[in-house]
Formats: structure tokens, sequence, C-alpha cells
């Protein structure tokens, strides 16, 4: 009874459920598989039951592994710091940067997307606070960050990433979803000629309340593949 499959499907009913409490069509919410330090065998196993995005924190990993899939119809994710020398290859290679947290990198990605002749998904991470991660630009920041990332021609900013810190009872992360969500509304307000309308939150342990709480992108691992060592 533990197969993948069988995982997906109890995932996919719990991110239905939480979708409809939240009054929301299930299709409002991307399941993004987190596949980092699994094999591709496990990866292999997602596809044939039904998993078309996944999520890595590694460019170098995440490259390794997309061979394979390439006549799939399969999208990567990249969710995990992206050092500069690593940018190119992840333009090149990924479907969306989720990990936008600085105009330095938004200016990167931006010239680099335009020499691949592209126009790059991303999401600006907003470090929320309190999480151990350095990651994210601080709620502060970000209206300023979303005014000079939507200057970049090459880049498609579409919302808002956020990691928060860990609580044993998922009910105790419910006020920091909602903080990133009250946040995207805000910065909706003040730029409302450009759709934001994603807002990836929520992991393995609390991604039903993230969902409630707005979450449009879920980022599931563990729950999904298994413990990682
Ligand atoms: C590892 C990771 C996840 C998945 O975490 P799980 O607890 O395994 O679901 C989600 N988001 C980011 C950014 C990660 O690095």
């Amino acid at each position: 009874m533990d197969s993948f499959a069988h995982r997906l499907a109890d995932i996919q009913l719990r991110i239905a459920d939480a979708a409809a409490r939240a009054g929301r069509p299930p299709q409002s919410v991307t399941l993004v598989a987190v596949s980092k330090t699994k094999p591709v065998e496990a990866l292999h196993e997602a596809v044939r039951a039904g998993v078309r995005v996944f999520g890595e924190n590694r460019v170098q990993e995440a490259v390794a592994k997309m061979p394979p899939f390439e006549r799939d119809d399969v999208q990567w994710h990249l969710i995990g710091h992206l050092q500069s020398n690593k940018a190119k290859i992840a333009v090149e290679r990924f479907a969306m940067v989720q990990s936008v947290d600085s105009i330095a990198l938004a200016g990167r990605l931006n010239r680099l997307a335009a020499d691949a002749g592209k126009r790059l998904p991303v999401l600006l991470q907003v470090h929320l606070g309190d999480e151990e991660t350095k990651s994210g630009v601080a709620p502060d920041e970000a209206s300023e960050l979303v005014r000079q990332t939507l200057d970049l021609p090459n880049l498609e900013l579409r919302g808002l990433m956020a990691i928060p810190p860990f609580f044993p009872d998922p009910q105790d992360v419910r006020p920091s979803f909602r903080r990133l969500r009250e946040l995207r509304d805000a910065l909706q307000e003040r730029f409302p000629a450009h759709p934001l309308p994603e807002l990836s939150m929520g992991m393995s342990h609390d991604f039903e309340v993230a969902i409630e709480e707005g979450a449009t992108m879920v980022r599931v691992g563990a729950a999904l593949f298994g413990a990682r060592a």
C-alpha cells in the first residue's frame, strides 16, 4: 500500500479537501514534487504516477536528473538559493525560478533570459523574519524589488514564495502564510497592471494550512518520496 502512487493519491485528496475548505477548485493548487536528494528511479515512478512538476534546490543535481524526462511533459522549478555561476544553466533548463531574492540576481537572470531568447517565469522569495534561512528579501523591501523586477522585460514575475519557520503544530505556521498572502495582496494593489497570482508556500508538514491561506503552489517532498537521508 505504500507505493508512490498511493501517497500521491492521498496528497491530491488532501489538496482538494483543503482547497474546498478555502472555496477554491483543486486545480487552483499546483503540486510541486520536491525530488531533491532522490534518485532518478524515484522520479520515473513519480512521472508514471502522474507528477509533472518537480522542485529541486540545487542546479547541478537537477540538471543531472533531467535528460530521461526531456520527451515527457515535465517541468522543473528551482526552489533553492541560486549561485550566480549557475544562473545561465538555470535559465536554460528550469521552467521557473522561485528563489529570486535580489535585484542583482533578477538583473542577471533577465540578461541571460534575453540571451536565451526566452521570458523566464519567476517568484520573489520573501524572508518572513524568523526562519533559519538567510535567503529571501525582507517584507519591507519586497515592494522595491517587485518594482525593479517588473521593469525587466525577460522576466515574468508571477508572485511570491516563502519558507516559513518550522513548528511541530502546522496551525502555528498559519500566521506566516497569512502574512505572505497579505503582502502579495498589498503588492497587487500597488502594481495593479501586473498579475501576481502565485503564492508558493506549504511543504509536507503544513501544505493544507497553506492552501487554506491561499497557496497556489505547494512544495511537497518527504510526504511523497519518503524521508530524506
Ligand atoms: C526540501 C524543500 C521542500 C520540501 O520539504 P518537505 O518537508 O520534504 O516537503 C520545500 N521547499 C523547499 C524550498 C525545500 O528546500
